[in-house]
């Protein structure tokens, strides 16, 4: 089949990658059908699937000691603008991002050295010099940093998920909010079902991110994990005071190397400071796992740790309020994502790892690519 022939497509999963997807089959004058719901406004009371975009900050970054993500974090971060463009939505900013470790204990270094072999702009910033550059950490005696001032920062999943959908539906494709509650495969094609009714595609991509694996009933050798989030509610001097505060990655043993985000501007009107980094990996090995995960509203313990590990990195932290909010990710034996035919008519892409959301928008040009029968054999199933 030429990616040139206009073939009827369904995208399910209305998330990062799948709207990308839909984005990108849609533009090149394909019939898709987009199908997914939208964020639940009340976790607790929702009986229906989750994601992991509902939130305003993802840290954005080139640099990963993998060559393909760094090539996929490239690629997608040279379309932000496009993305913006075609939809009128804006969703990044480029704060930059800051890699930080101790010297001696934390392989921070080979960041420094990733940078330089690849030509990712990089600035290095050791003990005093790093205080001097970012004066609201609490301490730099024998610490090490890798600042990537472009082509870094945070991207708002929630805005990059609406901005995606937009230039879909612009581009032509058509959005249906609903779950799919199941699909079946034919000779003729397949035939996804969902509460008002059935839709008919001659081939679909799968992409709903922890459900993927439930939804196709069957294992593609990812384990969805819990994650919990801490956000921490500023007032209008901690945010003037952490204006030019980047995204930031602290280097560590598990459980002690936090990622942090700067104060975001969220929904409710308030300054956010969001960091997140779970001490131990808890499965969820079920679509009952999930939901009772999400229902419950995240980890106390882990917030609290948290909690702990910001005031342990910036200097006298004053926050107002604190917030806890549950997610999940996933991950498989290869560190890349699963992108690829798994039939005939039903190809997948998905994989999280904590760090698909900046480059989302290449994978889901690559699920759609690999939908059209364009398959990257490295990212295969
Ligand atoms: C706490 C946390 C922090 C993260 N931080 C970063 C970061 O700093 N930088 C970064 O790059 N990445 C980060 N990530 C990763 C990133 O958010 C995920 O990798 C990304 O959301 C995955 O995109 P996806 O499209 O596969 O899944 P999702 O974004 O979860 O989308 C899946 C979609 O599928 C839908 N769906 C599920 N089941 C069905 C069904 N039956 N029918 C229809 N639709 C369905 C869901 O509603 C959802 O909208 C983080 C992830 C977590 C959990």
């Amino acid at each position: 089949m030429s990616a040139s022939q206009p073939i009827k497509l369904a995208v399910i999963g209305r998330g990062l990658i799948g709207s990308a997807a839909a984005r990108h089959l849609s533009k090149m004058g394909h019939e898709v059908a987009l199908i997914g719901p939208d964020e639940p406004a009340d976790f607790a009371r929702h009986d229906g699937v989750f994601g992991s975009h509902y939130d305003e900050g993802r840290i954005t970054r080139v640099y990963d000691p993998q060559a393909l993500w760094r090539q996929m974090n490239r690629a997608a971060i040279s379309r932000y603008g496009e993305i913006a463009a075609e939809s009128g939505v804006e969703f990044y900013r480029e704060a930059g991002a800051l890699h930080v470790g101790d010297s001696e204990t934390t392989d921070v270094a080979s960041v420094g050295k990733v940078c330089a072999d690849e030509g990712i702009p990089c600035e290095a910033y050791q003990d005093a010099a790093l205080a001097e550059r970012f004066p609201f950490l609490k301490s730099t005696a024998g610490m090490l940093g890798f600042f990537e001032p472009g082509d870094a920062g945070y991207i708002s999943p929630r805005r990059l998920v609406r901005a995606q959908t937009i230039a879909a539906e612009r581009a032509g494709a058509r959005i249906i909010a609903e779950p799919a509650l199941g699909i079946l495969e034919t000779g003729t094609g397949v035939t996804i079902r969902t509460r008002s009714g059935s839709v008919q595609a001659e081939r679909v991509l799968v992409a709903a991110g922890g459900h993927t694996q439930s939804l196709l009933g069957r294992s593609l050798g990812f384990t969805v994990y819990r994650r919990t989030v801490a956000l921490f509610r500023l007032g209008a001097a901690e945010v003037q005071r952490l204006a030019g505060m980047p995204s930031m990655r602290c280097l560590g043993p598990k459980g002690d190397n936090p990622y942090i985000l700067p104060p975001i501007l969220y929904p409710d009107g308030h300054s956010w400071l969001k960091l997140g980094g779970d001490p131990v990996d808890c499965r969820l090995d079920s679509e009952a796992d999930i939901k009772d995960w999400f229902r419950s509203g995240g980890s106390i313990e882990v917030a609290d740790r948290l909690q702990t590990q910001i005031l342990d990195r910036i200097s006298d932290l004053k926050f107002e309020e604190r917030r806890v909010v549950p997610c999940m990710t996933t991950y498989g034996d290869t560190g890349l994502p699963s992108i690829g035919p798994l039939s005939e008519r039903v190809t997948v892409a998905f994989g999280c790892y904590g760090k698909s959301a900046k480059c989302s928008d290449e994978l889901g040009r690559l699920g759609g690519m690999a939908l059209l029968g364009e398959v990257r054999a490295e990212l295969a199933p």
